[in-house]
Parts: structure tokens; sequence; C-alpha cells
């Protein structure tokens, strides 16, 4: 049968480097995974269980793309993430299972409107509107993961117009890559063409029209982009 309409093709990612492209599923994203970025918007350090929110694979802003401001917002915050693209499936995964589970890494933001977030979390509703618009996963060319065997001691940096705003190291996350992994495969199956942005470190702060933002992760490429008007 003929569809009625036709859609968009498949999101993709640059892979760095290669004359490839990395097809993008789904998009997971981890809520308060380093101390002091939950203590920073008042949130509690829950190191029993990690949580997680979702991001549709539309949302994608690939690299050498800017970010026109969003609708719906006054108050849209950077948050710079290492994003984990997994290479193989996952399901009730355990230690054994991980190795060669993850294709690459790339540097990311999760772009979010914290104001709407706020009012959500106050009254007890989902965070989607928040989390999930046009350009909210704003993610960089891939980096397969044998270039950077040093990936879980690197640190993460966001320069907001020119200055650092944002620091962290991987090595801080409440809960690394690989319990994440084992954590989330239990709830979903894991497949290849499946993100997770992994959660931010402190400083997140708003941007305007005109901002300029820089993604710096040791190892991987740089993500670089300006805020446009909407
Ligand atoms: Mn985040």
């Amino acid at each position: 049968m003929k569809p009625v309409f036709s859609i968009p093709q498949t999101p993709f990612i640059k892979v760095t480097g290669k004359d490839c492209i990395y097809p993008v599923k789904r998009i997971f994203c981890v809520g308060r995974n380093y101390v002091e970025h939950a203590l920073e918007l008042g949130n509690e350090v829950d190191r029993k269980q990690p949580f997680y929110f979702t991001k549709s694979s539309s949302s994608l802003l690939g690299p050498e793309t800017d970010l026109i401001y969003p609708p719906m917002t006054d108050s849209l915050h950077h948050e710079v993430e290492l994003v984990v693209a997994i290479g193989k499936s996952l399901h009730n995964a355990n230690k054994g299972d991980l190795e060669k589970s993850i294709y690459g890494y790339a540097c990311g933001l999760d772009m979010t409107r914290r104001d709407l977030q706020n009012v959500a979390k106050k009254q007890g509703k989902p965070w989607d509107m928040a989390k999930d618009f046009d350009g909210s996963a704003i993610i960089g060319s891939i980096t397969e993961s044998e270039q950077v065997p040093a990936i879980q001691s690197a640190n993460l940096k966001l320069f907001l117009n020119d200055q650092l705003q944002q620091i962290g190291k991987i090595s801080d996350m409440i809960y690394s890559v690989d319990e994440i992994l084992l954590d989330l495969s239990k709830y979903t199956k894991l497949v290849p063409g499946d993100l997770i942005m992994t959660g931010t470190p402190a400083g997140v702060s708003p941007v305007k029209v005109g901002d300029r933002l820089i993604v710096q992760i040791e190892g991987l490429k740089d993500l670089t982009l300006k805020v446009l008007e909407k």
C-alpha cells in the first residue's frame, strides 16, 4: 500500500572522520546525574535510582546548524552533556554484555525551557513541553568509542560567548555510563540508533538571541552554534 504522505528522512548524525552517518531512533536523557547540578536547582541527590525522560528524534539539531530560539519560553537553558550512541542491542543487560555496546560518543546540549519545567515540577506534571521541542537535542558528530578510550576521565565544558559557563568531569556522574546502560536496559531494549544524554554538571544558565555556544569534551569534536531570532 502507498503511504498517504511521505515522512521526513530518518534523522542522523555524522560520524567524526568517516564518510558515514549514524541514524537516530530514540533519545533518552538522564536527570540529575551530577550532585552540584541537582543542588543548584533545589533538588535532592538520589543515589538509589536514576530517572529518565525522552526527546523525540525530530528534536535533533545536528552540528553546524544554529538554534532558532523556541516559542513559549523566556528562560531557555543550556545543559552540556556527554551523549552515548548505542552500537549493540542491550536488554536486561549484565556487565558482561556491555562490551562493544557503545558505538561512540558526542558532545550534546539538552536545551530546556526552564520556566515551563519549574511550573511542571511544582504541579507534578510531565516535563515533555519543557524538554522535547524542535532543536532541543543538539548533538555534535559522533566519535567511535575506540578513538576515545579515556572518555571516562574527560572534562566537559560549555562556553557561553567565550566565557566558561559550565565545567564538569564525566567521572563525577552519580550514575556512570555503564550503570545507566544496565539500568535503562531493564525498562526497554536498547538498540543501535538509540542515544543517551547522560546529564549535566552545575552552571546551567539562560541563553538569549545572539549568544554563541561552544561545547568541548576532551577527545570529541567540538559543537559550536549560535542562537537565532524566532
Ligand atoms: Mn539534562
